[in-house]
């Protein structure tokens, strides 16, 4: 049985804290608001309960899950030798959508970190993310709360659709602040690698770093991973039920983009009799008109933020809307605009270049 708690985001009850940290403290599993998405924990030293993890989500055993941590004494419960570098990241940036790829602590249970001898960890900023760990005592492993390849949950709402019965707790704080997973950065190495691109612009850390960060293909949402640098990015992700069509606006220009998307929907009008178009406020009118299109807005082109936000929702309203294909204009891959692009182009099965 899943038990759904309804807690004020910013102000929890101390009560349902208690009760789901009890939950997580003989082995179960609990779904809680970040500040990114929701994630789905376990008590990260126990084997058992981080097991079940992978297996309700059907998340392959070698994609390692991030551990959440509420002060920095837990930090070293779970990672040793931290660099110079990483404190300048982590007095900077925690608590807060960034996770650093550390070396494991041997006391932490190989299958947190997918058999890697390094771990993924982070301080959320979310009042209920850290009372729970706080009253926990220990640190949470917690990757999204989806199944896995399916939209990450940005509301409570988003988990039952998903998890409901397989897990034993869902908290629900009401929409997340981001709605994008966090930014995953590996310090040590020189340069520094963003892993993933998230919440936190590659260019604010390049700020704080004082350094160039670099941006492999498969950050973009681009090529494949290697198995050392980032397991996770080698699976389908993210990814509605209703095929998708990315159109990839690589010339800047917003007019290519509109007449490349008016040109596809001519081309597949005579194999699908009903197209779903997610588009920006600021196009949707290019599209409105056609017969058996349908549009959904995610948000305005020059609000980056929005956009981020509504991303996941959107790819989950898509699906309600039973469209026999789905096309989805780019966005400039700058500051937040990385992380969307990174997430549509795992989320789509084809590229279109405009
Ligand atoms: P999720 O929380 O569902 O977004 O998944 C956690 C992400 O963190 C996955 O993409 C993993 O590949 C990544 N991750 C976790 N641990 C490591 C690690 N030790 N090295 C590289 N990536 C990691
Ligand atoms: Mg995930």
């Amino acid at each position: 049985m899943t038990r759904v708690f309804k807690v004020d985001p910013l102000n929890p009850d101390q009560d349902v804290i208690r009760q789901v940290a009890s939950i997580l403290r003989s082995g179960g599993l609990v779904a809680f608001p970040t500040e990114t998405v929701y994630g789905l924990g376990a008590a990260v030293f126990n084997e058992q309960a981080v097991r079940r993890v992978y297996i309700v989500k059907q998340r392959p055993f070698d994609n390692p899950l991030i551990i959440h941590i509420s002060s920095l004494e837990m930090l070293y419960l779970v990672a040793e030798d931290i660099s110079e570098r990483e404190v300048k990241l982590i007095e900077k940036f925690w608590p807060g959508p960034l996770t650093l790829i550390l070396p494991r602590n041997p006391r932490v249970p190989r299958v947190v970190s997918g058999g890697l001898d390094t771990v993924a960890v982070r301080m959320p900023a979310h009042p209920v993310a850290l009372a729970l760990i706080r009253e926990l005592g220990e640190p949470i492993a917690a990757p999204s709360a989806n199944l896995a390849g399916r939209p990450s949950p940005t509301s409570a709402e988003h988990v039952i659709q998903d998890l409901y019965g397989k897990i034993d707790a869902i908290v629900d704080g009401g929409v997340t602040l981001y709605g994008i997973e966090s930014t995953i950065i590996n310090a040590r190495t020189n340069p520094p690698i963003l892993l993933r691109p998230g919440a936190y612009p590659v260019e604010e850390i390049e700020r704080v770093l004082g350094e160039k960060v670099a941006v492999p293909d498969y950050a973009r949402g681009l090529g494949e991973a290697t198995l050392a640098l980032a397991p996770g990015m080698r699976y389908r992700h993210y990814a509605p039920e209703t095929p998708l069509i990315l159109v990839d606006p690589v010339s800047g220009r917003i007019d290519t983009l509109v007449s490349k998307v008016l040109s596809t929907i001519m081309e597949l009008r005579d194999m699908y009799s009903k197209i779903c178009v997610v588009s920006s406020k600021e196009t949707a009118n290019a599209y409105r008109s056609l017969e058996g299109v349908s549009v959904i807005e995610i948000g305005s082109r020059w609000n980056i933020f929005e956009v981020t936000r509504n991303l996941f929702k959107t790819l989950r309203i898509l699906d309600t809307l039973k469209c026999d294909i789905g096309l989805v204009e780019g966005f400039e891959e700058r500051g937040l605009g990385l992380a969307v692009m990174n997430r549509l182009r795992k989320a789509s099965y084809k590229r279109i270049l405009a």
